[in-house]
């Protein structure tokens, strides 16, 4: 076999996400805090207008680079929030589509891209295989920004530096100042941000700041996966100001030779999402966020996490958080060993994107283990 496969399918291996998930399937009735997605389903009028376009034949390619309407709603969305005037779009097939055509539009062999530890796993996984290089900087304890250890990770060769703010997996949402400072940094060495902002809606303790407002040279990217529970629908969305807009041009003509576009009938609901008001259910977020944050915080050592649905929990002390893991999948949490998302193994992922009484029910186990 190996004479068949290509070189870089060595370069990444499975998610250990989906193992856990794997795992979690033999066991009955577990508390899944394992998956990276919503515990709702899509709200009825947004499935009513897919059905409307599937109905109404809407169902062939679009243009390469999204429907015009999405786009131009996109567009007006965030020029009101940037002050961009004719914003640069690309609806992209999920954020992780638009990643992929980002990293393959900007990486070359050997380029370094900066990644706050613990990251996304995609970002990894991805810049592996196409030759790049992942220059970690650790963001343990606090999982605050780096920002000294990211200004002296800077050298020649670094192309890129990514910021995940709601992050996945600490849940963390960086200050205004830290953005700001990121900026100068960015700035001062003429390095490109990729903002990946897939979790905004979920913002507990007042607004997200954005990094957009204060670095022009930021491609941003954003989904519809989490906020509307669309994960399967495959859509998202990359925008840039004008100093950025060749990368947005190179990466549709990407998108022409391999997605071609995101799928058709539901860009059309994706119309509707962008009006639909999400406040409900960040408000219910927001509530599982506090019954996890509080139910642990005496017992585990965590940063309150203020967005997303995520809390980074360390393990507790004498052992791998890999060995935490498996005693309470043991007992029927599914949780993530930290060492998925990051070069080190002394925490495990929380997803509390679950029911009120599954959270309290996995705090109790977790207690029990601490
Ligand atoms: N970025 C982050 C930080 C994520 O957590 C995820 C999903 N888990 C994605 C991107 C990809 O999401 P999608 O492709 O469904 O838009």
């Amino acid at each position: 076999m190996k004479r068949i496969l290509a070189d870089r399918t060595d370069l990444i291996d499975a998610s250990g996400i989906r193992k856990v998930f794997a795992l979690g399937a033999t066991l009955k009735d577990p508390i899944n805090f394992s998956i990276g997605q919503p515990d709702f389903d899509v709200p009825e009028q947004l499935k009513d207008e897919a059905i409307k376009a599937i109905k109404a034949g809407q169902n062939k390619y679009s243009q390469t680079a999204g429907d015009e309407l999405l786009k131009e709603k996109i567009a007006e969305r965030v020029s009101n929030e940037f002050g961009w005037s004719n914003p640069a779009i690309l609806v992209t097939s999920g954020v992780s589509g638009g990643l992929l055509l980002a990293f393959m539009t900007l990486i070359n062999p050997g380029d370094e891209v900066i990644i706050p530890d613990p990251y996304f796993v995609m970002y990894k996984h991805l810049i592996n295989l196409l030759g790049g290089k992942c220059v970690f900087v650790d963001s343990y304890p606090t999982f605050q920004l780096p920002l000294e250890e990211i200004s002296k990770a800077v050298t020649a060769k670094t192309k890129l530096i990514i910021v995940n703010s709601p992050c996945n997996p600490t849940g963390l949402v960086y200050s205004k100042q830290q953005m700001k400072a990121l900026a100068e940094i960015a700035a001062e060495k003429d390095i490109l941000i990729l903002t990946d902002e897939i979790y905004e809606k979920f913002c507990y303790d007042g607004d997200c700041a954005s990094i957009v407002n204060y670095y022009d040279k930021t491609l941003l990217l954003r989904g519809f996966s989490k906020a509307y529970a669309m994960a399967g629908w495959r859509l998202g969305y990359a925008a840039a100001g004008e100093p950025l807009r060749d990368i947005i041009e190179q990466m549709t003509k990407i998108q022409q030779y391999t997605f071609v576009c995101a799928p058709t009938p539901f860009q059309k609901a994706a119309i509707a999402a962008l009006d639909y008001e999400t406040s409900d259910l960040v408000d219910a977020y927001r509530k599982k966020r506090d019954l996890i944050y509080e139910g642990l915080k005496n017992k585990f050592e965590l940063v309150k996490p203020g967005g997303a649905f995520y809390a980074f929990v360390k393990a507790p002390a004498g052992g791998a958080a890999t060995e935490f893991v498996e005693k309470a999948i043991a007992k029927g949490v599914l949780i993530i060993p930290g060492n998925v998302f990051s070069e080190k193994d002394t925490h495990f992922r929380i997803s509390y994107a679950t029911s009120n009484e599954k959270i309290e029910q996995g705090i109790e186990i977790l207690r029990g283990l601490a």
